[in-house]
């Protein structure tokens, strides 16, 4: 069996359809990197890194750097059967960069599915359910605007929505209220604050909700990351359920959110878990716990969202939908075929390993050859 004998590391920027505005700011472009791993013996498999700079301090220009530098020399030669061994190695010399080491991790799960001839959900363990329901992400705007967009996204098929909020009070339940009024009560609708309410306003926002009872599914990341004990006081009193995200990186900080009872759901992604490996350590600590998950995303373009998709089709408790919809916010992918969302769902490709076709054509196409990153744009 061939051992690992190329990485191409290529920094690839895509335009969005519109400005993504969250608590954090807009962003116009997608900054990435894809990784092309080939084995001497002709497989090729891809991943991808889709980095959010202000909220893990990784850029494209940074991830370009570590791979090429650090994880490319311990990775050629290797056998990719070793998955366990080879990110271990990857944590051993780097801490953190969760988003740079998620494409080595996608990447080599793309080349063992296609060694074993399975796709990577059978890696993974197996597979509850080939067609993933998603939810709609509505950006962070004027209350008008986040109506018509839920309306069009109910049209387009969608069952569950989620609206960004985080401005603070006033501002976010004039969102809510209107959002919620203006979609059929069949249609779930979730918060993500992106960490942008202090504890005072989070706890107002929720018991305004309930006194007027507004139906909401979950409310994801209140309050600013490190605040655990704050994260538990809202767990405690809210009768909504709260989801981490921003607070899990890793599956010890899945624990740690369980000991602290500081969340009812735990949010995965598989970019700030660093891949498939660790997501599926933080499914088993949260199934452990009693605690479901929820599969987020970043915006990613093809691979990583289908690689996100795999993780969403191995998972037993997936009550919540999932947010594989990056593709739909982006003005092209470098996919040889689109993502096939239809009707508010992903279907989940069953060729071996990741199960798509990437277009070198387009790869050239997007190339940022000289790393022209925007970090940060004003509102
Ligand atoms: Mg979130």
């Amino acid at each position: 069996m061939g051992k690992i004998s190329n990485i191409d590391v290529i920094p690839v920027t895509i335009p969005y359809k519109e400005a993504f505005i969250t608590a954090y700011g807009q962003r116009v472009y997608k900054d990435h990197v894809i990784v092309r791993i080939q084995t001497s013996d002709g497989l090729v498999g891809f991943g991808e890194s889709a980095p959010v700079p202000w909220i893990h301090g990784e850029t494209q220009l940074t991830i370009s750097a570590i791979i090429k530098k650090y994880f490319a020399p311990i990775i050629i030669g290797k056998d990719p059967y070793d998955l366990e061994k080879i990110v271990h190695e990857l944590d051993k010399i780097l801490a953190n960069v969760p988003i740079a080491k998620a494409a080595i991790d996608i990447a080599l799960h793309d080349i063992l599915g296609k060694i074993l001839g399975v796709p990577v959900y059978i890696l993974l363990g197996g597979c509850y359910r080939k067609k993933i329901p998603l939810v709609y992400v509505l950006r962070m705007e004027d209350p008008d605007r986040m109506v018509e967009k839920a309306k069009n996204a109910v049209k387009m098929g969608f069952t569950t929505l989620k609206m960004k909020v985080g401005e603070g009070f006033q501002a976010d339940i004039e969102r809510i209220k209107s959002v919620r009024e203006a979609i059929d009560s069949n249609v779930k609708l979730r918060i993500d604050a992106n960490q942008g309410w202090s504890l005072k306003d989070a706890i107002k926002i929720i018991k305004t909700i309930e006194k007027h009872g507004y139906e909401i599914e979950l409310i994801e990341q209140p309050i600013p990351n490190w605040d655990l004990e704050g994260m538990s006081k809202i767990t405690s009193i809210s009768t909504i359920p709260i989801a981490a995200d921003e607070s899990v990186y890793s599956p010890r900080d899945a624990l740690i959110m369980v000991k602290r009872h500081a969340c009812d759901i735990i949010n995965i992604k598989v970019m700030k878990a660093g891949g498939l490996l660790n997501s599926k350590k933080i499914v088993y600590v949260s199934e452990a716990a009693g605690i479901p998950n929820l599969v987020g995303s970043m915006i990613t373009f093809g691979i990583g969202t289908i690689a996100s998709a795999h993780l969403s089709a191995f998972i037993k408790d997936l009550r919540y939908a999932s947010e594989h919809i990056g593709p739909l916010y982006l003005k092209d992918d470098i996919l040889e075929k689109p993502v096939e969302i239809e009707r508010g769902s992903l279907k989940i490709p069953d060729k071996p390993g990741l199960g798509i076709g990437v277009s070198e054509e387009k790869i050239e196409r997007y190339r940022n050859r000289d790393f022209k990153e925007i970090l940060w744009e004003e509102k």
